[in-house]
C-alpha cells in the first residue's frame, strides 16, 4: 500500500488549477465562506471551495432566467458546433480530469479514465441529437386544420448530483439540458466539487454564454434546494442519489408543479442459473460489484446463484475477489480505491457486523483495509437465510452478499422482492430462458451475460423506488423537451382547386 507522504503531492497537484468558486452569470466568485475537500486515499485536505448558500442559489437562477430566453433560440447547428467544441476541449483535458477525479473521489486512475470516456461519450452523443430533434405534422381528426407539434426547453433547471460518478452524473444531466436549450443551474456533491468545477471551466472555455451553465457546491444541500423549487421560475430539478433524498425534493418540487426527473437507488440482483458461463458470471460480478468500491447504483447487491453452479461460483469469486489490490488510486496497480469518507466506512464496519448478526458467513475480507485513508477489503459473504430486511438494503460498499436458490422462480421471486428497480443481472445461456425471465424482472434495465450497463444509446433509468424518467439514449434529451402543439386552421377552399 502506498503511503500518505507519497500520494499527498498528486492529490494537491491534481486540484491545484481547478476553480474553487461558484460559477455564476459567467464569472467566479467567492460567498467569503468555504469548506475543505478531502482526499478519501490519504485523509489530507486537498481544496477549500466556496460554499454556497441561499443568496447565491437566487443569484444562480437569475441568471439561468436570464439567459433562458437566448439560449432556446440559438439556432440547432450552431448549438450543436458549440457542443462539438465543448467535446473536443474535454477530450483534451482527459488526463486532467482523470487525475481530480481521482483525487477527490479515491477511485483508481483506470476507473476515472473510463469514466472520463463515458462521459465525454453521453455529451457527443447529446450534440449530435441537437439537430436531429424534428416535431411532427397531421390533419385534425375532422378535417379544417392541422396539427404541428414542436419540441421546446422545458425552461431553468436545477441539476443535483452525487459524488460516486462526478464527472459522469454532471455530463450525462447537463449535455441533455443545455443540448435541449434549456440554461442549468448545477449542484455537485460536497465530497467531489473539483470535477464539477473543472467540467464547468471547460464549458465556459468552449464560450458557453454567461448565465447558461452557473455551478454551485455548498455544505447546505437542502438551502440551496429548498429556495430553488420554492421559486417558480425554476421549471425542472433532475436529480440523482439517494430514493429518501430523491423523495424530500419531490415532495418540494410539488407545490410548483415542477418537472422531475429522479434517477435513484438501486438493489440489484445478479443472477447465475444453472446453465451460465459460470467464469464469464464471475469475471462480471467482479467488476459489477467491485467497481468504484462498491459505490455504485448499479452495482450487484445480491448475488443469487443457483445450486448447481453455487459452489464452483463462490470458489472462484471468493478467489478473484482475494486478488484485487486496494490502494491508493495513484497508484496504476490499484484496482479498489478508498471508500469516500470516514462516515461511510464507518457505515460499512457497522453493515458487516449487522450481517454477521444475522449469521452471514464471511469468507474473504470484513475489516478496514490498512492505510491512512478509508480503506475497506473487498469482503464476501454467504448467506444461508434472505429472511430479513438487511438482505434487500442498498449496500454501497464492496460488500458481496451471495445468496442460493433451488429454481428459477425462487431467483425471480426474490429478485423482485424489492423496493427497487434500477439494473438487474442475468446469466444463462440458453437466450430463450434469458428473454423470457428478463420480462419478468421488475427492473428499468437488465444485462444479459453482462455486469456493465451504460452506454450513451441506451435509455437509463429505474423503476419503483428507483426514479422517474431516463437519461441518456433516445429518451435522454426529452426529459428536457415539453411538446407543444400548434393548431392551424386551414380553409381547403381557397386553394381554388375545387
Ligand atoms: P445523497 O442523496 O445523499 O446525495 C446526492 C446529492 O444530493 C448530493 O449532491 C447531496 O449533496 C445532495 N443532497 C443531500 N441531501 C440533500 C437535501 N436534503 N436536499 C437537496 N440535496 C441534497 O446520495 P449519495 O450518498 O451522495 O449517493 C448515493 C446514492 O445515490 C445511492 O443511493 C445511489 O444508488 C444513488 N445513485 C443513483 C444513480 C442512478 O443513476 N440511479 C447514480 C449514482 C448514485
Amino acid at each position: 500500500m502506498t503511503t500518505a507522504e507519497t500520494v499527498a503531492p498528486q492529490g494537491l497537484s491534481a486540484a491545484a488549477d481547478v476553480p474553487t468558486g461558484v460559477h455564476i452569470d459567467g464569472a467566479w466568485s467567492d460567498p467569503g465562506r468555504s469548506f475543505e475537500v478531502t482526499d478519501p486515499a490519504t485523509g489530507l485536505v486537498i481544496a477549500r471551495m466556496a460554499d454556497a448558500g441561499a443568496d447565491e442559489t437566487r443569484a444562480a437562477l437569475d441568471a439561468a432566467v436570464r439567459a433562458q430566453q437566448d439560449w432556446a433560440h440559438w439556432a440547432p447547428r450552431a448549438r450543436a458546433d458549440l457542443f462539438h467544441h465543448a467535446h473536443a476541449l474535454l477530450r483534451e483535458r482527459r488526463e486532467r480530469f482523470a487525475r481530480v477525479m481521482t483525487a477527490e473521489s479515491g477511485k483508481p486512475l483506470s476507473e476515472s479514465r473510463a469514466e472520463f470516456d463515458l462521459s465525454a461519450g453521453f455529451f457527443l452523443w447529446y450534440a449530435e441529437q441537437i439537430t436531429h430533434l424534428h416535431g411532427t405534422w397531421a390533419h385534425g381528426s375532422n378535417g379544417g386544420y392541422r396539427v404541428v407539434t414542436t419540441h421546446q426547453p422545458v425552461g431553468p433547471c436545477l441539476l443535483i448530483t452525487p459524488w460516486n460518478f462526478p464527472l459522469l452524473m454532471s455530463a450525462r444531466k447537463a449535455g441533455a439540458a443545455l443540448a435541449a436549450g434549456c440554461t442549468v443551474v448545477m449542484k455537485t456533491a460536497q465530497e467531489t466539487p473539483l470535477t464539477g468545477a473543472l467540467f464547468t471551466q471547460t464549458l465556459v472555455d468552449a464560450g458557453f454564454p454567461a448565465g447558461v451553465v452557473n455551478l454551485l457546491h455548498t455544505t447546505r444541500s437542502a438551502t440551496v434546494s429548498e429556495t430553488a423549487l420554492a421559486d417558480r421560475r425554476l421549471r425542472k430539478i433532475s436529480f440523482t442519489g439517494s430514493t429518501g433524498v430523491g423523495s424530500l425534493l419531490l415532495q418540494q418540487a410539488a407545490p410548483n408543479v415542477v418537472n422531475a426527473s429522479m434517477e435513484l437507488g438501486g438493489d440489484g440482483p445478479f443472477l447465475v442459473l444453472d446453465d451460465a458461463d459460470v467464469d464469464l458470471a464471475v469475471e462480471h460480478a467482479l467488476i459489477c460489484k467491485f467497481r468504484n468500491a462498491g459505490q455504485a447504483c448499479v452495482a450487484a447487491n445480491r448475488i443469487i446463484l443457483h445450486e448447481a453452479i453455487a459452489d464452483e461460483f463462490t470458489e472462484k469469486f471468493v478467489a478473484g475477489a482475494r486478488e484485487l489490490r486496494v490502494g491508493n488510486g495513484f497508484d496504476e496497480a490499484t484496482e479498489v480505491g478508498p471508500i469516500i469518507s470516514g462516515r461511510q466506512r464507518d457505515r460499512v464496519v457497522d453493515l458487516v457486523d449487522r450481517f454477521r448478526g444475522i449469521g452471514a458467513d464471511v469468507l474473504t475480507g470484513g475489516r478496514p483495509a490498512p492505510g491512512d485513508g478509508y480503506f475497506y477489503e473487498p469482503t464476501v459473504m454467504a448467506l444461508a437465510s434472505r429472511d430479513h430486511e438487511l438482505c434487500t438494503e442498498e449496500l454501497f460498499a464492496p460488500l458481496a452478499a451471495l445468496y442460493r436458490v433451488a429454481s428459477v422462480r425462487e431467483a425471480l421471486d426474490f429478485a423482485n422482492d424489492t423496493t427497487y428497480g434500477l439494473a438487474a443481472y442475468l446469466f444463462t445461456r440458453d437466450l430463450d430462458r434469458a428473454v423470457s425471465i428478463a420480462e419478468h424482472l421488475e427492473f428499468g434495465m437488465v444485462g444479459i451475460n453482462r455486469g456493465i450497463m451504460a452506454d450513451p444509446v441506451a435509455s437509463f433509468g429505474g423503476v419503483k423506488a428507483s426514479g422517474l424518467g431516463r437519461e441518456g439514449g433516445p429518451d435522454g434529451i426529452h426529459e428536457f423537451l415539453e411538446p407543444k402543439y400548434l393548431a392551424i386552421t386551414v380553409d381547403e377552399s381557397k386553394d381554388g382547386l375545387r
